[in-house]
């Protein structure tokens, strides 16, 4: 058989041919501006040629600070197509760590959407004397010093490309963790990775995405690639839909409405957010199919709720060491007769793709069995696995086994048909008196209390008890609850040493950058609420 190197070269060329007729399309200002796929292969080799000419070439690092549009999603496939790697900034990091991640990968230019100038130029205050070109994508009079124009560039550079050709196991992505702990560690995706992930999350039971789809992914191009949905959508022909900075729910909504998108995909707060402007107006999305939800715990009553406005909800867990999806919730024949099985293995995160393979293991390392109820540590390795951090031999040792299984830090059970449930994160896990209280647990049991928006539960140091739950809730409006009320609701379904012993009120709950709660944060805020005195 040939040995015709896996390459997202590969899944390009195909689109031009074969689909070149779908769309690119993306909000651009005020704007939403459209690119067949012919018109947007043609700006891709126009980059490609604009990056030669800034003196990018094979192995350098590029990085993007930008939104979800056009322009970004060209740069996905100019830069590894020229052979170089696309290091995809996540926009909401703190300037020091802005600076931290440019300078660990040796980004020799950074692409920074107009909008997001102001933003990135503390980080590059702190480090002035980097060698680096910027290039601003959109209109602005703001610009970087010594930047140039994106249009400019590519406007002067002819529309097709001599593609080279190279070895599949080369870099093509970048992407740093969102850093709970420490420095943000770098994931080098490969062409051979990327390739083959985009063909596992595009299967029937897996994302099941097709040409008739139209995808938006409000899941950043920065976190984790988007979860690979740039790569499986111009795979198989589908029209690709980005937001852009509108990200309110009232802007997704009407981008979703009036581009009558079939699949998204997105982390739980985005649909919560969502959800409640639906209900409010009293409105469906009726064309949207399903939404791929995952990055946290989707709690069941968000899907219930979505179900109820006949959206799919599939819940999916991953991680960016895993490029990132390393399980989806299809359901299985297993349950067609039996709904009690149905409706617990639906709430999980669903059965493993198959380039992913798996271990549960006890704290000794030995494996504990898919039983639905034993719990271990899950171990993972697999074809779009990462084998090593970035330039991080320290976090590589720590994270990976000698022969490459990696350590996800989550616990969780399997069931006898495959059905993953994480239990928690091992940070996050709340150690009272000697017991183990899952964070996951509670949190859902709250977000299903029909006064409460959102809820984050977390541990704090106790004299007593060690560490005792606290959740941090946000009451939707017109519900005017109390600690002793939420925590009397909760007594009713929870034994007393799992329920917190503090109910916070908050108008908001701080975010990581991807927009999962922060428990760091909130750990750190209210370190002392137990204190003696
Ligand atoms: P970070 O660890 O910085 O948040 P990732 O985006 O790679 O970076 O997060 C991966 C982690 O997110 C997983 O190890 C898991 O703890 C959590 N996670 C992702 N999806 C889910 C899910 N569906 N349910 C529960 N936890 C999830």
């Amino acid at each position: 058989m040939s040995e015709q190197p896996l390459a997202i070269r590969a899944i390009f060329e195909h689109a031009m041919r074969a689909h070149a007729h779908k769309y690119i399309i993306s909000r651009d200002g005020d704007a939403v501006v459209r690119f067949t796929y012919a018109q947007f292969g043609r700006r891709v080799a126009q980059l490609a040629h604009a990056l030669r000419k800034l003196g990018i070439g094979p192995g350098d690092r590029v990085a993007s600070f930008a939104w979800n549009g056009h322009r970004h999603l060209e740069l996905y496939f100019a830069v590894p197509m020229i052979g170089a790697v696309l290091h995809t900034v996540n926009i909401r990091l703190f300037p020091d760590q802005v600076a931290f991640v440019l300078d660990h990968a040796g980004d020799r230019a950074v692409f920074v959407d107009a909008s997001l100038v102001k933003a990135i130029k503390p980080a590059i205050a702190l480090n002035p004397d980097a060698e680096r070109a910027f290039v601003v994508m959109g209109e602005t009079s703001e610009l970087l010093a010594g930047s140039s124009r994106y249009e400019e560039l590519l406007a002067a550079e002819p529309d097709t490309y001599d593609w080279p050709e190279f070895d599949e196991r080369s870099a093509a992505l970048l992407c740093y963790t969102s850093a709970t702990t420490g420095d943000p560690k770098g994931v080098l995706y490969s062409h051979r990775s990327t390739y083959i992930h985009a063909l596992s999350i595009g299967l029937t039971d897996a994302m099941g995405i097709g040409e008739r789809d139209r995808v938006l992914p409000v899941v950043p191009l920065f976190h984790v690639n988007a979860w690979g949905t740039p790569f499986v959508s111009l795979m198989v022909g589908a029209d690709f839909i980005m937001p852009m900075e509108r990200l309110d729910p009232a802007g997704l909504v009407e981008l979703l409405e009036s581009e009558r998108v079939t699949v998204s995909a997105g982390v739980p707060t985005i649909w919560m957010a969502v959800r409640d402007l639906l209900r409010a107006r009293n409105t469906r999305l009726p064309l949207l199919r399903k939404v791929i939800i995952g990055g946290s715990a989707m709690p069941p009553s968000l899907m219930d709720d979505l179900e109820e406005l006949g959206i799919r909800a599939i819940h999916a867990w991953g991680m960016t060491e895993m490029s990132p999806v390393g399980t989806l919730n299809v359901d299985s024949s297993a349950a067609d007769d039996k709904p009690e099985l149905r409706r617990k293995e639906r709430y999980t995160q669903g059965r493993f793709s198959p380039i992913v393979s798996w271990r549960l293991v006890d704290e000794s390392g030995n494996d504990v069995p898919a039983d639905g109820t034993s719990r271990g540590e899950l171990l993972v390795r697999g074809y779009a696995v990462a084998r090593e951090y970035y330039r991080n031999d320290a976090a590589t040792a720590a994270g990976f086994e000698p022969d490459g299984w990696f350590h996800t830090g989550d616990v969780a059970t399997i069931d006898p048909y495959g059905y993953l449930e994480i239990v928690d994160r091992v940070k996050d896990f709340i150690k009272s008196g000697g017991e183990w209280i899952s964070s996951v647990e509670v949190e859902n049991l709250l977000m299903g209390h029909p006064g409460v928006k959102e809820a984050a539960v977390f541990g704090v140091a106790h004299p007593k008890w060690q560490e005792r739950p606290v959740a941090a809730v946000v009451l939707r409006e017109g519900h005017d609850l109390d600690e002793e009320a939420i925590r009397g609701w909760l007594l009713e379904r929870l034994a007393k040493w799992q329920t917190p012993d503090r109910i916070l009120f908050m108008t908001v709950i701080p975010r990581t950058g991807v927009g999962k709660f922060l428990k760091r944060e909130l750990r750190a805020q209210n370190e002392r609420l137990f204190a003696e005195g």
